[in-house]
């Protein structure tokens, strides 16, 4: 049974959960790296990732993390492309490229119309482009962007999960028509769409988490998205330490992503991909954790499903 509160999970709870956030410049990016991804294609693929520091999202979502990075105030006009310039002069080349900016791309007080140009002359030369919008920006500056650039463009939008108490408490200000609204509208207009979807948000027991998380993925590649990246939840944001003191919310188990995993694989839709970010902190067992994280990226690369990797951690039950 989903274990729900009974004081209001608003902007207000959230933000006054909140710890300090990191020292960051408007015009360089808090982090960039190479990772590699298994592409539409079938191929692997290396994909330049480069982690925006841009103004806070306007939304408070319960699980999110990424206001730790932003700076209090809009970055400056140009500020943006002087940071894709940056990352890439420190990075290999690549055929594709993830800019991810702590919001919405499309947000204008984050993303101003005028650096659109810029942008797009500096990733002419790559294949893909992903950015992330919430729903609520996916609009007519969406096509504006895909008109100016070269490459294939890919929003990802946050689905979360398809539970319906717990979307509404994530306080993402998003229910699931808008979801797949925008899908819709990305797709009728030639762009290709992924979701991010939680593994065991808040209020839910281990097996709920992992049978929310497939059942939302599921409607994600009915919804018309050609990708799912599952994100285990995992504490440090306030909000979430102060619910799993409540008893309200324990990070899942690195099996259970796996189960997850597995389901997507298996129903042959599109491409799923686990968020290994941070992933020791899933596991409690030393004797397979290692194999299990190469496992998991194996089966980001090769969208095939691997034997089950036997260790004794597989008797402990999980709560
Ligand atoms: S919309 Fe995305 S970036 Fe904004 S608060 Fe929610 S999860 Fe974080
Ligand atoms: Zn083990």
């Amino acid at each position: 049974m989903s274990n729900f509160p009974d004081f209001e999970i608003d902007d207000k709870w959230i933000l006054s959960q909140r710890g300090g956030k990191n020292p960051v410049g408007p015009f360089i990016p808090y982090n960039y790296f190479i990772e590699k991804e298994c592409t539409v294609s079938g191929t692997v693929g290396d994909f330049s990732t480069i982690l925006l520091t841009n103004s806070e999202c306007p939304f408070r979502c319960l699980m999110c993390d990424l206001w730790k990075n932003t700076t209090d105030k809009p970055v400056p006009e140009g500020a943006i492309p002087e940071q894709i310039k940056y990352a890439l002069s420190k990075l290999p080349l690549t055929e594709h490229l993830k800019l991810y900016n702590s919001g919405s791309f499309f947000d204008t007080r984050a993303i101003t119309k005028n650096d659109y140009k810029k942008i797009a002359s500096l990733v002419k030369n790559f294949e893909t482009i992903i950015v992330e919008s919430h729903p609520a920006f996916i609009n007519k500056n969406t096509l504006l962007f895909r008109d100016l650039i070269k490459p294939k463009l890919q929003v990802a939008i946050g689905l979360e999960t398809v539970h319906p108490e717990v979307l509404q408490k994530l306080n993402k200000k998003m229910n699931l028509a808008d979801f797949k609204h925008s899908v819709r509208f990305l797709s009728s207009n030639g762009i290709s769409s992924r979701a991010f979807i939680l593994l065991r948000p808040p209020f839910l027991s281990e097996s709920e988490g992992v049978s929310w998380a497939k059942k939302s993925i599921h409607y994600a590649f009915r919804a018309g998205v050609t990708s799912c990246t599952v994100i285990p939840v995992r504490s440090g944001n306030g909000a979430l330490d102060a619910l799993a003191a409540g008893n309200y919310f324990e990070q899942p188990d690195i099996r259970s992503l796996e189960e997850v995993i597995e389901y997507g694989i298996e129903l042959n839709e599109g491409l799923v991909f686990s968020d290994l970010w941070d992933i020791d902190s899933f596991s409690s067992c030393n004797k397979c954790l290692e194999k299990r994280k190469k496992q998991l990226l194996k089966m980001n690369l090769n969208q095939i499903i691997y034997p089950e990797i036997g260790c004794s951690c597989e008797g402990i039950a999980i709560s």
